[in-house]
């Protein structure tokens, strides 16, 4: 892939601002128009898309997910954006013989930056919204996984409207640095050390950035929950995506008095979960995609394990022609000090603790540098919500795990490290890309009772 340096960056971020006017020009129909287009430019492209995000992902299913989500995610924006984004009415002010005009201004260039792990859903995430609300938008993919890119390029040709006003640019963080400096917002999705330094440099460029970043998500598994329910939810929360997803299950607490059931159903489902190697259509477990991530699993597990933790299933990660397959692991025995429960692993690793007291369990899930999402169990509800109450973190799923992935239509943000910034998801997403712009109208011929008292009358003596 091409490496872009500063000035290629620069030069793509002048021809898309040329281009944002005309697009921002167009009136909301028009440009959900070409969106709607890119539905069935992706579909015309899907085989192609799926093959280059599996080859650099080694997995396939979650490559169909990722190819489906896009066009799931533009389908919810077409549905919803006309009534969110609808002119709203003039009204007249509190302050006599005035008139308010509100209009949304559109940033003109949004800058995205995105991970490997998702490699087009978390590049097209933001770029939607902000394309639906007129931006131009530049994206720089993760360098681990950019072979979708030329192949997307071609899909985004078939929409002529939209060519000019998407584009890509590919390299390392030098690259994605220039794109900050070129951009008039950001949307980053990454690791917390990285998205410190975008945050940085947002800050001297001026910029709003809004910051999607690492989590260490924890599951609530209460003495009333539903364990065969819980089990199967979390070893899909767990599991996806080989755990290298930001809202994976990191960390489970469960009641004491259902420990051993819950390990059990928990170990019978993960058990049944196979790795895709040789067939990458078969078996549900791919690879770890990074190769910068590997140490970082590896560390975690044997770290675990030689401190008194116990593998019930899987336990190791095993090296296939020269790739890395982290076994569907269930650990127990575990500690809250290891590195296991407090760093991000992004891995398919679920250690399991158990509790005593719902405050402990609050405590336990809150004793983190990380806010993103977490998962609560229990059939009472009033329960469950009352515990997600105390959690800091900006979703909670309730009897379920790492809905986030699939909801995508409510609001939420994300606390302490995890992120910065107004919501991706649900309405507000929106209004992190433009500017509100107020029009105040004082009406033909009206006094300004505020303004400096008229002088006196000049007394004539
Ligand atoms: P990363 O921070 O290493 O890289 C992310 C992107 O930032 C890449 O495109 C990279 O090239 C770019 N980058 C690196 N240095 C940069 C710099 N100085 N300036 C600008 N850009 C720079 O993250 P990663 O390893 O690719 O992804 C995994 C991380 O992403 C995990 O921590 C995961 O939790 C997180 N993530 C978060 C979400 C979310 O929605 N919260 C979603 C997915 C992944």
């Amino acid at each position: 892939m091409p490496v872009y340096n500063a000035a290629q960056v620069a030069d793509v971020a002048t021809a898309l601002r040329q281009a944002q006017a005309d697009w921002a020009a167009l009136s909301l129909q028009q440009r959900l128009a070409a969106l709607s287009e890119l539905v069935n430019a992706i579909e015309a492209d899907r085989e192609e898309l799926v093959q280059a995000l599996s080859q650099d992902t080694g997995r396939q299913q979650e490559s169909v997910m990722e190819v489906n989500g896009v066009q799931n995610t533009l389908r919810r924006w077409l549905a919803t954006a006309p009534a969110l984004l609808a002119h709203e009415a003039p009204r007249r002010s509190q302050v006599p013989s005035i008139l308010i005009e509100q209009h949304r201004r559109p940033y003109v260039l949004a800058g995205v930056i995105s991970p490997w792990n998702f490699p087009l859903m978390l590049s097209m995430i933001d770029a939607i919204p902000a394309l639906a609300v007129g931006c131009a938008v530049m994206v720089k993919p993760s360098e681990s996984t950019p072979r979708f890119v030329p192949v997307f390029q071609k899909t985004i040709a078939r929409v002529p409207a939209l060519s000019k006003v998407l584009g890509f640019v590919t390299g390392p963080g030098q690259t994605g640095e220039a794109l900050i400096r070129n951009s008039d917002l950001i949307c980053f999705t990454g690791s917390v050390r990285t998205g410190r330094r975008v945050c940085e440099l947002a800050a001297q460029c001026f910029i709003p950035a809004h910051l999607e970043l690492g989590g260490k998500d924890p599951a609530i598994v209460c003495a009333d929950a539903d364990i065969a329910q819980a089990a199967r939810a979390l070893a899909w929360g767990s599991m996806v995506n080989a755990g290298q997803s930001c809202q994976s299950i990191e960390r489970c607490y469960v009641h004491r008095s259902i420990l051993e059931p819950f390990v059990k159903a928990l170990q019978l489902e993960v058990a049944g979960l196979k790795s895709n190697f040789l067939e990458i259509d078969q078996g549900q477990i791919g690879p770890i995609i990074a190769g910068l991530q590997a140490p970082i699993v590896q560390r975690h597990l044997s770290q675990a394990l030689s401190q008194g933790a116990k593998a019930v299933v899987g336990g190791q990660v095993r090296e296939h022609q020269g790739g890395l397959w982290c076994e569907p692991t269930v650990l127990v025995n575990v500690t809250p000090e290891m590195a296991i429960m407090t760093e991000e692993t992004f891995a398919a690793i679920l250690p399991v603790m158990p509790f005593d007291t719902e405050e402990e369990a609050v405590h336990l899930a809150n004793s983190s540098i990380f806010g993103l999402s977490a998962c609560v169990f229990s059939r009472n509800v009033e329960r469950a919500k009352s515990i997600a109450a105390q959690l800091h973190a900006g979703a909670v799923s309730i009897n379920d795990a790492s809905l986030t992935a699939i909801v995508h239509d409510a609001a939420k943000q994300s606390f302490k490290a995890s992120g910065l910034g107004g919501s991706r998801m649900g309405a507000p997403s929106l209004q992190r890309f433009y500017r509100q712009q107020a029009f105040m109208i004082k009406d033909v011929g009206a006094d300004s009772p505020w303004w400096y008292p008229k002088a006196a009358e000049p007394q004539i003596t």
